[in-house]
């Protein structure tokens, strides 16, 4: 068995950060992956500054967040304390909350639709910041969610480059919740090998070892780590 690299994380870890980095690391092992290829984005909203101060002390140092205006609520202080934090908007965005977007966010995984790649490419000639870029699939084509149907993938990315000249790391998905993930995981990893894009951002708490099986470059685990949301977000 290939070895994992140790644990960033401090003996004084929170329990539930803890229990996923071993579990990171077991699936990385179980993939012949490297424990370094895979991110592992704490998804910390709707838990105040509180309950990210010990995940923070513990060594995490990416984090994501659902809402603008939440993320722009807690994390400026918490990042002023740690500039190396990288934050990542793993909800959807609004067209007009685009430049509050790029100022902050260190990623967006949810790029979703032309108007937004058009706000985000005349945010770019505006601010010399450029967060890295995912476009997100709906892989079970579901109509309440966001995303870009899978046959209409490579039209799309095509179009992101050639007509938006956006640079686009890679594809994140949110398999169906009533359904086996691996299909969802396998199909964007399809997606984006003949599209050429390096990085996955699929896998959460039900499901980040399978989602790191089918080449998950970036996990997003939320509750695994910081305990049961107070309500739905
Ligand atoms: C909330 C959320 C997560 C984390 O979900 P958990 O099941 O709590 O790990 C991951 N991705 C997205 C897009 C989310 O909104």
């Amino acid at each position: 068995m290939p070895t994992s690299s140790a644990s960033p994380l401090t003996p004084s870890s929170p329990s539930g950060l803890a229990a996923v980095e071993h579990d990171i690391a077991r699936a990385c092992a179980d993939a012949r992956r490297d424990r370094a290829s895979v991110t592992l984005i704490a998804v910390s909203k709707t838990f105040a500054a509180d309950a990210i101060a010990p995940v923070i002390a513990a060594g995490q140092r990416v984090f994501g967040e659902n809402r603008v205006q939440e993320a722009k609520a807690k994390w400026p202080e918490l990042m002023a304390a740690h500039p190396d934090i990288a934050l990542h908007l793993i909800g959807p965005l609004q067209s007009n909350k685009t430049k509050e977007a790029v100022a902050l966010f260190d990623a967006i995984h949810s790029v979703d639709r032309p108007s937004l790649c058009e706000a985000l490419s005349k945010e770019f000639a505006r601010q010399p910041r450029r967060p890295e870029l995912f476009v997100q699939i709906n892989t079970g084509e579901e109509p309440q969610k966001a995303g870009i149907a899978p046959t209409d993938a490579d039209d799309f990315l095509a179009r992101c480059r050639d007509t938006y000249g956006l640079s686009i790391a890679g594809l994140m998905c949110i398999p169906p919740a009533d359904e086996a993930p691996a299909p969802h995981f396998a199909l964007t990893a399809r997606i984006a090998a003949r599209n050429g894009l390096q990085k996955l951002s699929m896998g959460m708490s039900a499901d980040f070892a399978v989602a790191i099986a089918f080449g998950a470059t970036h996990v997003r685990v939320g509750s695994a780590i910081f305990g049961t949301r107070p309500k739905p977000a």
